[in-house]
């Protein structure tokens, strides 16, 4: 499972039909609305992860 790096959920990769590309790595997200908050400002929620 990967998470969603906006609200912390549990997505699985398989299944999820947010995704999007940020310097190399894929995220993928639980809902449009988490997507649009982190393409938004990726910096934010990438800075804690990786
Ligand atoms: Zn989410």
């Amino acid at each position: 499972m990967e998470i969603d790096p906006v609200c912390k959920m549990e997505v699985d990769p398989a299944t999820a039909q947010w995704k999007s590309e940020y310097k190399g790595r894929t995220y993928y997200f639980c809902s449009l609305g988490c997507k649009v908050s982190f393409e938004n400002d990726p910096e934010k929620y990438t800075q804690a992860a990786s």
